[in-house]
């Protein structure tokens, strides 16, 4: 008998927690939940906590930590309760935590997933926001702590499923010849440009593939989800930017593809439904039901491919500068990012100012290397007030 393995699930209450929870409650002989981590609504963690019976629930505000603890004692649950960024810490570096699922969203997740490496644990990365923003320091802790990192995100998990065992060596030297990134375009792919300026929150949340959190649904609009991914992909497999293509692909049943030198493409196809990466992440090397209905490839019926637009989509040139330029513009245009969505989501800004106010920022920002966490936390700390400044600046006009 193998003993069932402890999940820790840091942004459990979100898109991709839901999830997790999802597939983990399929397999209960193999896997159980060890914590429950959040940002700061009671209800939804209370509910979490009732049906999974956790070790640990965190929430990271800590009034609604204190809110959780008498919620949870008044209902005789004896899930510990513990709170702020040090409660994250505490359960993604946990000793009896075997895996973590690494999906809060943003910046925000960056010192709990790297505590989580620093334990030598499974991480299953959704977080994308923190390995764009550690880069090699986040790669070489994973090396440096033997820890297992399964990429989550649906194109990084496509492409882990098709690239050789022996990528780690080196693309050139595995015959990989390029990655070829895939990305649906998002909801404005045909939109009249004159028309982006008076979209709502509402209508760039609206995937027309995916059921996603706001922010991503949001830099998926802007396809800076895109660029995000591309300097993730660039890390998590070791590519130079060169060897990193995006392709327009607006069904979203290629998940992406790795081309070798020999002309084959491998590609992985599955509905667009995050519970499949989720399942081949929890259960690797064996793969394991998620929940997914099997693909209907006649009803499918065609699979469409084109070149991104640069010009429509200008998040797309500045995360492929940005990682040309070198770690602290990364950690830079995500920061800037984060603000400027925020400010959107609010309906403080425009759509299409969401990238004129990155290009700003990329322009003022200080670009200091080399770079430990320090220098990234300071990074994003200036890049922030920058990314404000130049809202207020906006907003003038
Ligand atoms: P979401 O907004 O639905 O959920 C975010 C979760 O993080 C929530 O549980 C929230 O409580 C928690 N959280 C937010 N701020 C926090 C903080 N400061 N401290 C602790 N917890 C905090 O987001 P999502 O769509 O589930 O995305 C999560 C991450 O996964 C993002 O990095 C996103 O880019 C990545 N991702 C998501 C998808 C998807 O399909 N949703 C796909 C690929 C990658
Ligand atoms: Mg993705």
């Amino acid at each position: 008998m193998t003993e069932r393995k402890r999940v820790t699930v840091l942004g459990s209450t979100g898109s991709i927690g839901v999830s997790t929870l999802d597939v983990i409650a399929r397999h209960p002989a193999e896997f159980e939940v060890f914590a429950l981590a959040a940002n700061s609504r009671v209800e939804p963690l209370v509910q979490q906590v009732l049906a999974t019976q956790p070790r640990y629930a965190v929430m990271r505000d800590e009034p609604a930590a204190e809110q959780l603890r008498s919620r949870l004692r008044d209902l005789g649950s004896d899930t510990e309760v513990l709170a702020g960024e040090s409660g994250l810490v505490t359960v993604s570096s946990h000793p009896q935590a075997d895996y973590v699922m690494a999906a809060i969203v943003g910046a925000a997740g960056l010192l709990p997933t790297l505590a989580a490496v620093k334990t030598g644990k499974r991480v299953l990365l959704a977080n994308k926001e923190s390995l764009v923003m550690s880069g090699a320091l986040f790669m070489d802790a994973v090396q440096a702590h033997g820890a297992e990192l399964l990429p989550i995100d649906s194109e990084h998990n496509a492409i882990f499923q098709c690239m050789p065992l022996n990528f780690a060596d080196g693309l050139e030297r595995a015959g990989v010849a390029r990655i070829l990134l895939t990305g649906s375009g998002g909801p404005f792919r045909n939109r009249p440009l004159h028309e982006l300026e008076a979209v709502t929150p509402d209508q760039a949340c609206a995937h027309p593939n995916w059921s996603m959190g706001r922010k991503i649904s949001v830099d998926s609009a802007t396809m800076m989800n895109k660029g995000l991914e591309f300097i993730e992909a660039c890390w998590l497999f070791n590519a130079r930017v060169d060897q990193v293509e995006i392709v327009v692909h607006p069904q979203s049943v290629i998940h992406s593809m790795v081309e070798y030198v020999d002309g084959s493409v491998l590609a992985q196809l599955g509905n667009p439904d995050m519970r499949t990466p989720i399942a081949y992440g929890l259960g690797w090397p064996r793969r394991r039901q998620s929940g997914v209905p099997l693909l209907d490839l006649i009803k499918v019926g065609r699979l469409d491919f084109q070149a991104p637009d640069e010009t429509r989509f200008p998040c797309l040139r500045l995360a492929r500068e940005a990682m040309q330029t070198g770690q602290t513009a990364s950690v830079v245009l995500n920061a800037a990012n984060e603000i400027a969505v925020e400010a959107f989501l609010a309906g403080q800004l425009p759509f299409p100012a969401i990238a004129r106010t990155l290009d700003g920022v990329m322009e003022k920002a200080a670009l200091v290397e080399p770079i430990d966490l320090d220098t990234i936390l300071r990074a994003d700390a200036e890049a922030r007030a920058l990314a404000r400044e130049q809202l207020l600046q906006y907003r003038k006009h």
